[in-house]
């Protein structure tokens, strides 16, 4: 068996000792005699698994007390709905920035429930870049303002934190966390589609402050209330129990190996080899302005766009696979997050290198 580096923005690779631990425990977890997925999730083994699950990720991103952890389906996308079903009760309005792809998504879902007021936006400059601290102006009766610190497809990530003073922030951090150590108590609510950087698709993960969980509009469904999966402790239904359980193992992987702040060097070395390569090339080029570059998703275009399909091939005969960019971006993108090895990017950074000698 040999495997492959995943360069793919999302379901994107796994840590390979999380899949040889799940392929070890698949048919007999711990000597239950049954796999995770057989389990009932309201039974003890199962329980100690969500349990485990929740406090790894507490331990990682160090989530103060007055956080819920909730394990939810719907992926971020159900996001850009249940937020703004949420916390718009009371005031219907909100702030978004619009920095890309997501952020334009999440703006349309939300314009369906309240008033939204799009405070900067990077559509005009092609989304290549994001706000400094202050270059916009929040409004003090908005109901939340929403960002999303990272776009996954432009490669756009906020150099600074939006400072939205006494108004929650709530950020989709699908592409971005436990990238590195962040401050969870600058925030009302965080959310995460798991596939990215956190485990298998078909999970999303929210941390929410827990004086955002009263309050939701009336007419919201059921399972589109906070509420209902904290008081519920995320089993109002089932949830989704084996993608629960990768991620635990995800966690424990994340926490042997020195947890966010190692993982934040790793990362920023990643991201500054491969762009250090780009930028020193005269065949390469990335478009974001270099404050703003994303440590975890990578666009760059070829000198010559005749060339993408050939790159492609012969990248993908030397097992480096899913390079091929956004169709809105165009180009390439490699997405390198915690689970890509520091040695795929260098084989990747190579393979660049011998591909200009030969076309550029
Ligand atoms: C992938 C992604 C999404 C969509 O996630 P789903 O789980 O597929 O709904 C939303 N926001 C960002 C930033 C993403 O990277």
């Amino acid at each position: 068996m040999s495997r492959i580096y995943n360069f793919s923005p999302g379901p994107a690779m796994l840590p390979e000792a999380v899949l040889t631990q799940a392929k070890e425990e698949m048919l007999d977890w711990q000597g239950s005699g049954m796999s995770v997925m057989e389990m009932s999730h309201r039974g003890k083994e199962f329980m100690s698994i969500a349990t485990k699950t929740e406090a790894d990720l507490r331990t990682l991103m160090a989530i103060p007390e007055n956080y819920r952890v909730l394990f939810l389906q719907g992926g971020a996308s159900s996001q850009f709905a249940m937020v703004p079903l949420n916390l718009t009760a009371q005031h219907d309005k909100a702030d978004y920035f619009n920095t890309g792809a997501w952020s334009k998504k999440a703006v349309a879902e939300a314009s369906r429930y309240c008033k939204v007021n799009v405070v900067w936006s990077g559509e005009e400059a092609k989304f290549t870049g994001a706000p400094d601290a202050g270059g916009y102006q929040l409004d003090p009766e908005a109901a939340y303002v929403h960002y999303t610190p990272n776009e996954t497809i432009g490669g756009v990530e906020f150099p600074a934190i939006p400072d939205s003073g006494d108004v929650p922030l709530v950020a989709d951090m699908s592409s971005t966390i436990l990238s590195r150590p962040i401050d969870v108590s600058r925030y009302g609510i965080i959310y995460a589609g798991a596939q990215k950087n956190i485990g298998p698709a078909g999970l999303t993960v929210v941390i929410i402050r827990d004086e955002l969980l009263s309050g939701p509009r009336d007419s919201a469904p059921a399972m589109f209330k906070y509420c209902t999966h904290a008081e519920n402790d995320s089993m109002y239904n089932t949830p989704p129990t084996y993608g629960m359980y990768l991620a635990g193992l995800v966690f424990e992987w994340l926490l042997k190996k020195g947890g966010l702040a190692a993982m934040g060097e790793i990362n920023e070395r990643k991201a500054a080899r491969l762009y250090s390569a780009i930028d020193n090339s005269g065949f390469y080029q990335n478009p974001v302005e270099i404050r703003s570059r994303s440590w975890m998703n990578v666009p760059f275009t070829l000198a010559d766009p005749g060339l993408d399909t050939v790159f492609l091939e012969q990248a993908t005969s030397q097992g480096l696979v899913t390079l091929k960019g956004h169709r809105s971006v165009g180009g390439m993108r490699a997405s390198i997050y915690n689970a890509m090895p520091e040695e795929g990017v260098d084989s990747l950074i190579n393979f660049m290198h011998e591909f200009e000698k030969a076309h550029g």
